[in-house]
């Protein structure tokens, strides 16, 4: 433990649970505030609406977690969740269908379990504490305004008292509704220009109980999108207490998923595969379907903002959202929170003079590959549009590059090799770095000249045809993402390396 003081943490979401867990290693106090009140058993709640839809941790996230809350797997699973390996998954793309095993280690559960599990951790951690049903109103600030001093307080309850809390650290956890930017605004910045992925998507999810007797007809399944064709995502998941939800989406704007229950129904059975209407036929319709939608994916540039006030950091959905299908929230805002106490450690060794600057750079680093990997599968849609400074990267060639490998990873994997498969898995999980999916050994290994559509349509965006220059060019065509992995993935790393 330092010597620093005091640390505020706006809202009890996961970002806010994760940091307090990990400030808790560095401040003497932290207090985390949060305008809901916290039930003592898992519940969605008014503050996170997202909670009703499936939440699933990516393989990056269960390892932070797991570092942070050691155990919280047991905790979920005493609770009712069901383990990751317990039964197979079938997954179906648009090269084929494969059934296989997931990794064991992990639980699958309703983000209000999780939540709660991880909430019960952080209270009882003696120096952090909570206040709840307390809104922060605003940023208290130094008379220069260059060092933020605290945050403004009030209750939510018939009395609306107001208060303040002073803090050497407030770290904005507020999520898509924080204010985050008009506070700035008030304090004289100028908030440079977000880059926007307009994805216009829209999820619909509906639950299920699952009966003993439709216990062996039960698959989870993921049926992935085809955007060419309109053909949407379709999920389905068990959560605790023998529940399992489906979850329909698509982007684009030209389709939402239905959230009346007939056509709902009908809507499941025009995925890639009829698999998912067929098993939700022997369950019993719950609760939903539920609709969410959005217009928008934004990822905030504080960094930018040359003189960013010191004592402040913002993470999570306020810094970044994220198509949600993808699974990479709650895991982007774990690596984040590990880039924090990264900073935080380094800083005691080699103190930096803009540290919060510093921070605020090292998270964008962080948040490269699930950004760009998330909105390069999203401009598959007809109507999504990215807004940037500068247009991304490598999009066309990397869809391209995508298909190609699915195709091959598939076949491979249907034939008993699900190395490959395994590999664009744990790409997509944010564990391995695009690099070593994006390489002329891989590239190399996916051409063979055998004239399919896809070939010739990755053929052309390389623009080469000297095997010697395939590197070269990937380097060019692709963004290198490298310093968003670091030295605890090296085991996983080196089964890539042969
Ligand atoms: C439909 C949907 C499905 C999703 N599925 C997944 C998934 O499968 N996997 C995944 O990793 N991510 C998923 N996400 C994303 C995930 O929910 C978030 O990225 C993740 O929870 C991190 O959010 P957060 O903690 O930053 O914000 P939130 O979880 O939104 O929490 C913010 C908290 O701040 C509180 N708050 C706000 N303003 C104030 C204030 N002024 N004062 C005090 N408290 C305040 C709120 O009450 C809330 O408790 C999904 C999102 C959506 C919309």
């Amino acid at each position: 433990m330092s010597n620093m003081n005091k640390a505020v943490v706006i809202g009890a979401g996961i970002a806010g649970l994760i940091t307090a867990r990990m400030l808790s290693d560095y401040y003497k106090e932290v207090y985390i505030v949060e305008r809901d009140e916290l039930s003592t058993t898992p519940a969605n709640r008014q503050g996170t609406p997202q909670s009703f839809h499936p939440h699933r941790v990516l393989p990056r996230g269960h390892m932070i977690l797991e570092r942070y809350f050691p155990g919280y797997t047991n905790d979920l699973l005493d609770h009712g969740a069901h383990p990751s390996d317990a039964e197979e998954m079938m997954l179906v793309n648009q090269f084929g269908t494969l059934v296989v095993r997931p990794p064991s280690g992990s639980a699958s559960s309703s983000r209000a379990l999780l939540e709660w599990v991880l909430r019960r951790r952080v209270q009882n951690i003696h120096h952090v504490h909570f206040l709840t049903n307390t809104e922060v109103t605003g940023l208290m600030s130094s008379k220069d305004q260059q060092t933020i001093i605290g945050v403004y307080t009030k209750e939510r309850n018939q009395n609306k008292q107001e208060g303040m809390l002073t803090a050497d650290m407030v770290i904005d956890a507020a999520g898509r509704t924080s204010k985050v930017i008009k506070w700035l605004n008030l304090l004289g910045h100028t908030v440079p220009d977000q880059e926007v992925l307009k994805v216009s998507l829209g999820y619909s999810t509906q639950y299920y109980k699952i009966p003993p007797q439709a216990e062996k007809h039960w698959k989870s399944v993921i049926s992935d999108a085809h955007p060419a064709k309109g053909i949407g995502t379709g999920t389905l998941m068990r959560i605790e207490d023998n529940i399992a939800g489906t979850l329909l989406f698509s982007a684009g704007g030209e389709h939402y998923p239905s959230t009346k229950p007939n056509e709902y129904k009908e809507e499941l059975k025009n995925l890639g595969t009829s698999k998912i209407f067929e098993i939700v036929g022997n369950l019993e319709p719950f609760q939903g379907p539920r609709g969410y939608r959005t217009s928008e994916s934004i990822r905030q540039h504080f960094e930018q903002i040359e003189n960013w006030p010191s004592g402040l950091l913002v993470l999570g959905d306020s810094f970044c959202t994220f198509d949600p299908i993808y699974g990479q929230g709650m895991t982007v805002a774990a690596m984040e929170a590990e880039t924090i106490a990264n900073c935080l450690e380094e800083q005691r060794s080699n103190p930096q003079p803009y540290f919060e600057r510093h921070v605020l750079h090292r998270m964008q680093e962080t948040i490269e590959p699930a950004w760009w990997l998330s909105s390069t599968a999203d401009l598959r849609w007809k109507g999504v549009e990215y807004i940037g400074a500068t247009p991304l990267k490598g999009v066309t060639f990397a869809q391209k590059y995508i298909d190609l490998f699915t195709k091959k990873a598939t076949e491979l994997a249907t034939n008993g090799d699900s190395r490959f498969y395994l590999m664009q898995f744990l790409m997509n999980s944010l564990v391995l770095p695009p690099s070593k999916f994006f390489n002329e050994k891989i590239l190399t290994m996916i051409l063979n000249d055998n004239g399919s559509p896809e070939e010739k349509q990755l053929r052309t965006e390389l623009g080469v045809q000297d095997p010697q220059l395939f590197q070269q060019r990937i380097e060019e065509i692709i963004p290198s993402f490298d310093a968003a992995f670091d030295e605890r993935l090296k085991d996983v790393l080196m089964a890539f390396e042969q």
